[in-house]
């Protein structure tokens, strides 16, 4: 596997392989890998001539300082996980070579309703920094596909909306979420959960399920109600949101008349740490 920490190098290294055709699949992360990461990069292992991962912690989409302090850093074990299968490339930027000083971080793209309700009204600031690192990566590594969980429905659905605005030659594929054998969404901080709080972590995907099962069956007010009053029968957990949306536009909805367009989304504090996870109701 390759590394590259420069934009110059990286650029210079796949100017061959763009030149010759070859595909190029492109997952961008975080590090802090875990299967549900990995498993991206083996679906684009699978559709292109050439993987390149991204491992970088991008401070702008951090609207909580000491959220980016504590967010794990494991770059050594990393490596050798996309080495174990075989990613092509990896690109480990420093801040300062994607935010060089003097540079202006901007983004001129109105995201409409897209980014204002849920994370992008609890996070607010964090939907743009995602869209300007991720805008920034995919014209460096110039991807033909280029691969996103949707465990992050809607950072999913704001990069679909900026590809589309854009016109960037990138199709954008939505990969399944990827849990623990108890349901829990894999996620770079399910480490920072104590074991008391790992121990109670299944119940945020258990609530989600029973939701979908009774979807369609009794208003979606009470519906909603019950399944945060059930999760919240723990004192640990402090719910953000509890929602349920269309598919695409992510606005709330009101009835059940488009119930094969619907899904519930949840926010919560688990302690100290912060998970978010969705269930489709219509798949
Ligand atoms: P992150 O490192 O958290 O920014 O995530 C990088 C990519 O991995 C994003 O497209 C996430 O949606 C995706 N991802 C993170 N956790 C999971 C998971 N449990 N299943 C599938 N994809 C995931």
């Amino acid at each position: 596997m390759k590394q590259f920490t420069t934009i110059s190098s990286l650029t210079t290294y796949l100017e061959e392989p763009i030149s010759k055709g070859l595909t190029i699949g492109f997952v961008p992360t975080m590090g802090a890998l875990h299967p549900g990461h990995l498993n991206l990069v083996k679906r684009s292992k699978l559709e292109n001539d050439l993987t390149v991962c991204s491992i970088f912690v991008n401070p702008i989409q951090f609207n909580n300082a000491s959220d980016l302090a504590q967010y794990p850093r494991t770059l050594e074990l990393d490596l050798k996980l996309l080495e174990n299968i075989r990613c092509d490339v990896v690109f480990t930027p420093e801040g300062t070579e994607m935010y060089p000083e003097g540079q202006e971080n901007t983004l001129d793209i109105d995201f409409g309703t897209l980014d204002k309700v849920m994370e992008g009204k609890f996070r607010p600031g964090h939907f743009k920094g995602v869209a300007i690192v991720v805008e920034k990566l995919l014209s460096i590594v110039k991807p033909s596909r280029a691969y996103f969980g949707k465990k992050d429905y809607q950072q999913l659905a704001i990069i679909k909306f900026m590809v589309d605005k854009t016109g960037m030659p990138v199709k954008i594929v939505p990969c399944e979420t990827i849990r623990e054998p108890d349901g829990l969404a894999m996620s770079s901080r399910n480490v920072r959960l104590t074991a008391a709080e790992r121990n109670l972590a299944p119940s945020i995907y258990q609530a989600l399920v029973a939701v979908k099962e009774q979807a369609g069956q009794q208003p979606i007010g009470i519906l909603k109600e019950w399944a945060i009053d059930k999760i919240q029968e723990n004192s640990a957990m402090k719910i953000e949101y509890f929602e349920i949306g269309d598919k695409e536009t992510l606005m709330p909805v009101e009835n059940w008349d488009h119930l094969d367009r619907s899904v519930a989304f949840i926010a919560l504090f688990l302690g100290d740490v912060r998970l978010i996870d969705n269930i489709e109701l219509f798949s």
